[in-house]
């Protein structure tokens, strides 16, 4: 079948199975580039959204096999991030164009920090206009519920893969059936849902891959952050290969692909892919499919602490030189920074 026949069946049937996922990585690359920027102007425009990311605790209870802020890596310095300084961060966001905060950290038990973090997330409600979206792993549901009740708009907590083997193989803490439970009680309470996966960790399939879409589609997730899994050397999958290291134009392909399927959702492009390939993956990942933009918000001080792969970039800059290099690329490219807190657009 001919790229265009192809293209136009997946379309018209609007029903992608794993084959149809896996037909659009086969494509000639720039036909799908061309038409994930397509879907991605029709549904969502020309707008990209900045939010500012901050990091504002590396203190984590989990060993997820991949992460650099794992709890058995002893190399990193902990630290917390005090509420008078995540609020003022807060406050230098409005005058940078940058509508929704994310604040993430590692995951602890219940304790104090979710008291502090409910806090902290009522006093962004109320001293500014910023949206709030928290990443800050499995919570209890109780925790969720008072987030929610202090003001959260949105939760990122990644299923990271579809493959309930090779998730449990990476999360020595927790199941995906588990996690999946998380995003179901968020959205119960009203919380708008992003999750996502890390593309080529070891072990990974296409077969793996197309379903990681194809989840995301089934979760109907209101934002989805994707971007390639990196080794970090304090890790046990220290030295392991991407699953894509001899084509990396299959992590634009997922990301493209991922858009065709999910036409509605908001997609950020995602700091990894700067990573690998330095001051132009996100740009490109923006004209492949995303439209959003999380600059980089944490205090520079912080940074060298919250490194969850390698060359992971910013970290010798501070939060107004991100905010005026996320502005500056989004310009570039031509296109125009959203206005307005950026919610789900979605209809439910
Ligand atoms: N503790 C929170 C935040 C995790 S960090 C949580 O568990 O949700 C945010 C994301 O970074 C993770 O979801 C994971 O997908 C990504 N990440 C962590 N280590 C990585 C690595 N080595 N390579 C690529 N992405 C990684």
């Amino acid at each position: 079948m001919s790229t265009a026949a192809l293209l136009k069946e997946i379309s018209d049937g609007d029903v992608f199975d794993r084959a149809a996922v896996k037909a659009l990585f086969d494509l000639p690359r720039e036909d799908l580039f061309a038409r994930a920027d397509a879907v991605r102007k029709d549904n969502m425009g020309d707008e990209v959204f900045l939010r500012g990311i901050v990091e504002f605790s590396n203190v984590c209870a989990n060993d997820c096999l991949y992460c650099g802020i794992r709890k058995s890596n002893h190399d990193v310095r902990r630290y917390r991030i005090e509420e008078e300084e995540i609020l003022e961060v807060a406050h230098r966001m409005e005058g940078w164009q940058q509508t929704t905060i994310v604040l993430q950290s590692g995951e602890v038990a219940a304790d104090k920090e979710d008291e502090r973090i409910e806090r902290i997330i009522r006093r962004i409600k109320t001293e500014t206009r910023l949206a709030v979206t928290m990443s800050a792993g499995n919570r209890p549901h109780d925790t969720y519920a008072r987030w929610r009740a202090a003001g959260m708009d949105r939760y990122l907590l990644r299923f990271e893969t579809s493959d309930p083997d090779l998730f449990a193989f990476l999360h020595p803490d927790c199941d995906l059936e588990e996690r999946i439970g998380c995003l179901k009680d968020l959205r119960g309470l009203g919380v708008q849902v992003g999750s996502g996966f890390m593309i080529g960790v070891p072990g990974e399939t296409s077969d793996i891959l197309a379903d990681n879409i194809l989840l995301c589609r089934d979760l109907d997730l209101d934002m989805i952050g994707i971007g390639p899994f990196i080794a970090h050397p304090d890790t046990p999958l220290a030295g392991q290969a991407n699953a894509y290291a001899g084509d990396t134009d299959m992590f634009f392909a997922a990301v493209a692909a991922l858009r065709i399927v999910n036409p509605k959702a908001h997609i950020p492009a995602t700091t990894a892919f700067d990573a690998i390939f330095p001051h132009a993956g996100r740009d490109l990942v923006l004209q492949r499919g995303a439209n959003v933009f999380m600059p980089n918000a944490t205090p520079g001080r912080f940074r060298k602490n919250y490194m969850l792969y390698p060359d992971k970039p910013c970290v010798d800059e501070d939060d107004h030189q991100c905010s005026g290099c996320a502005a500056a690329r989004v310009w570039s490219i031509g296109r125009v920074i959203g206005q307005g807190p950026g919610h789900s657009i979605k209809v439910r």
